[in-house]
């Protein structure tokens, strides 16, 4: 009888142990340790706000059930590197999320028109690249307006895609950008194409952590990211993966949100 519980307490161990190996697995390779550790956040994944938090209108994570992913490029646009990730990606025929600084998009307005062209969706970095949580209302207010104005001039189309500088937010910008009829966007999955980070290193970065579902982020500042993209892009294909426009994600969540993509009218 003893013997018998000790197997079965063995078995249960052993069980635990796997399910521990496998959680740290996962939490390695797909999730920000801060995360995996908080309660919270499990209480949200449950409840599938992990994705998307309709009460921020803030969007965390794709369809985890879809074999897609966004790829978001963050900063721009400059020179040389936007348009040698704009050729990189035109070549593997894979659209992405621009998130621009409008004070970039005002010295270089050729450029979101070709991103325009090219099918890719472009999102609003804010005017000045500014800490949204360390501004009052009315500045925090200007800052994301300004950057739809200098979009319009460019283009004439308009933001609905809010990614706040350094994923810095508190609850008055998330207002303010609700307000304005924004979707706030974080991510999921870094490239870490920092300076001197080389393409290597970037690829091996997102494909150590990429999942269905992932917000891919990259700049569009250092040499590093063009030279990752193309084997960045066929490693993914190769893998199964989709690309999809973040207004597409948000398109295809369990519970769909529709937000249209760089639209013509005035709001
Ligand atoms: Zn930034």
């Amino acid at each position: 009888m003893r013997s018998r519980k000790r197997k079965l307490l063995l078995v249960v161990l052993l069980l635990a142990a796997i399910g521990a190996a496998a959680g740290l697995w996962h939490v390695r390779r797909a999730m920000r340790l801060k995360d995996a550790v908080n309660p919270l956040y499990w209480v949200r994944r449950w409840r599938q706000e992990d994705m998307f938090d309709s009460r921020w209108r803030l969007l965390h994570h794709g369809n985890r059930r879809l074999r897609e992913v966004a790829l978001t490029i963050d900063d721009g646009p400059h020179y040389p590197t936007c348009p040698q990730i704009l050729d990189a990606l035109r070549a593997e025929g894979v659209r992405a999320t621009f998130f621009v600084v409008g004070k970039e998009v005002d010295k270089k307005p050729e450029l979101v028109r070709r991103m325009l062209a090219e099918g890719h969706e472009v999102g609003n970095h804010s005017q000045n690249h500014l800490r949204l949580d360390t501004l009052n209302e009315a500045q925090t207010w200007r800052e994301i307006n300004d950057g739809d104005i200098y979009f319009h001039w460019a283009t004439g189309r308009h933001l609905r895609l809010l990614r706040p500088p350094g994923v810095r937010y508190n609850a008055q910008a998330l207002r303010v950008a609700s307000a304005l009829g924004y979707v706030t966007v974080t991510w999921s999955c870094a490239g870490n194409d920092y300076r001197d980070v080389s393409a290597d290193e970037i690829v091996q970065s997102v494909l150590q952590r990429v999942e269905n579902g992932s917000i891919i982020l990259l700049h569009d500042t250092y040499p590093g990211t063009p030279a990752a993209l193309p084997r960045l892009l066929r490693e993914l294909k190769r893998q199964g993966y989709r690309f999809v426009t973040i207004s597409e994600m948000l398109s295809r969540l369990p519970e769909p949100v529709h937000v249209a993509q760089n639209p013509q009218t005035e709001r």
